[in-house]
């Protein structure tokens, strides 16, 4: 890695773009013929030649680790109530939050947010969206600039298709590169269903040997441990990153809906295995990364999906968007 802070490429501004950017191109190529020929072929317009910030990634520092969050697109949800499902009983408590905080209730979509973290000696992707033709990340990773080959680990936090579809790209690894990370517990409850999916043969069947299996706790490269955080599916797990004082909590989707699940205690989400489990989960994760500051991000939370989560009063929570931190 260079000493660049954000290990970009940094090509400048060519002359002809600075000359568009100043609305001279005209009229300096008419007057001057070092300026005419300096701009032959200049037919095509000038793509950007950095990676900006916001387009399909976001990226920060957090203490020494540079955090990468990718967006994988988005999917609409017309078919599932705005509470994504969950808790019938109480939706008309839930529509009212949603109201007080202007999110719509009909045409929702659902976010998609994998995360890569560089720690400066490992360059880690946690899940990996859809794939497929849906899948953006890949797509937005090399519009971050950074090379998919060099990610040398990838680690899952559960077997839904939405975070392992992308492991394999037209029936090829992804990342052949990479050490593939996965819980023992999930990744056996997966590949040993009668008949597994299309998603779970292909991207944890198919690539079974590329696979390190490890338990809750576990270390998954320095820095980085595995979290357990059951509910969701029954053997989620989450990611613990620390650099010096500055932490971060990768939720997977152990932290649910970005608003309802934090705002109402005992909330779960159609998505969920055993919603009571997961509640109880949400619970804890949020007392434990308002406790020690961590930074949190959402892998459903609406993209950029990076932030803290704030202690309201009566046991609630909220989740605070950072504001794009550059450093
Ligand atoms: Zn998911």
């Amino acid at each position: 890695m260079s000493d660049n802070q954000f290990d970009l490429p940094t090509a400048p501004l060519d002359r002809r773009r600075a000359l568009q950017l100043l609305g001279l191109t005209g009229a300096v190529a008419a007057a001057s013929p070092l300026a005419l020929a300096q701009t032959t072929p200049a037919a095509a317009p000038a793509a950007p030649t950095a990676p900006q910030n916001g387009n399909g990634f976001y990226r920060q520092k957090i203490g020494g680790m540079t955090v990468t969050v990718l967006s994988d697109g988005t999917a609409p949800l017309a078919a599932l109530l705005p509470t994504w499902g969950a808790n019938p009983d109480r939706q008309a408590e839930f529509a009212a939050t949603l109201a007080e905080y202007h999110v719509a209730a009909t045409n929702t979509v659902n976010h998609f947010n994998p995360t890569i973290i560089e720690t400066g000696s490992n360059r880690i992707l946690i899940d990996t969206g859809r794939g497929g033709t849906a899948g953006q990340m890949l797509a937005n990773i090399r519009r971050a600039g950074i090379d998919p080959a060099t990610i040398d680990t990838v680690f899952i936090t559960h077997g839904h298709g939405d975070h392992i579809g992308g492991l394999t790209t037209a029936g090829q690894p992804t990342f052949p590169q990479a050490r593939h990370v996965m819980g023992a517990a999930e990744f056996q409850f997966w590949t040993t269903q009668a008949n597994p999916n299309a998603a779970v043969q292909a991207n944890l069947i198919g690539l079974r040997d590329r696979f390190t299996l490890i338990q809750p706790g576990a270390e998954i490269v320095p820095g980085l441990t595995a979290i357990l955080t059951p509910g969701h599916t029954l053997n989620h797990l989450s990611v613990r990153a620390q650099s010096g004082d500055a932490g971060l909590m990768v939720f997977g989707d152990a932290a649910g809906h970005f608003l309802l699940s934090l705002k109402h205690r005992g909330a779960y989400v159609g998505f969920d295995t055993d919603g009571a489990l997961a509640a109880r989960t949400r619970q804890r994760l949020f007392d434990q990364v308002t406790t020690e500051g961590l930074w949190v991000t959402g892998y459903h939370f609406p993209f950029h999906a990076l932030g803290h989560i704030r202690r309201m009063i009566g046991g609630a929570y909220e989740y605070e968007p950072t504001v794009w931190n550059w450093s």
